[in-house]
């Protein structure tokens, strides 16, 4: 993994959010003003913009390069929560070059949700993005060893 991976992943991400931009939109209203997902856009719109530098970096370089822009770019308590995650997948593979093993992501994913988690004093079981990331981080685990 590397820049040029880094960068698939905030394309698959552009696509998901693109794909269910209503139906976000929608359930943010019930509880919200509805604006979660133009934030979330504006940040990931302005990662394809750094598209040639992300890709150009190595997989750690690439992901603090991302965090610094969403930090920059998405406004209210995401911005500094998706920072957290992707800084904190930074430090946890920084010195390692590219990263070749699913144990390896693994590691480096659940070391993002704990930044996350430790940044928003939330867990599992606190109605907040932590009830996704928790779960997907236990599971890439057991696929990692699962080879
Ligand atoms: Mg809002």
């Amino acid at each position: 993994m590397n820049g040029k991976t880094v960068m698939a992943c905030i394309e698959a991400a552009h696509a998901t959010l693109k794909e269910h931009t209503e139906e976000i939109a929608a359930l943010d209203q019930q509880i919200g003003d509805g604006d979660h997902i133009f934030n979330l856009l504006r940040g990931v719109d302005a990662l394809l913009g750094l598209r040639a530098d992300i890709e150009a970096e190595a997989f750690a370089p690439a992901l603090d390069l991302a965090a610094s822009k969403l930090l920059s770019t998405v406004g209210g308590s995401s911005g500094p929560l998706f920072y957290s995650l992707l800084h904190g997948m930074a430090k946890a593979s920084a010195g390692s070059g590219d990263i070749a093993s699913v144990r390896d992501a693994a590691r480096i994913f659940a070391a993002g949700v704990d930044a996350v988690a430790q940044r928003g004093k939330a867990g599992i079981g606190s109605k907040t993005m932590m009830d996704v990331l928790i779960p997907v981080a236990s599971r890439l685990a057991e696929l990692a060893d699962d080879d």
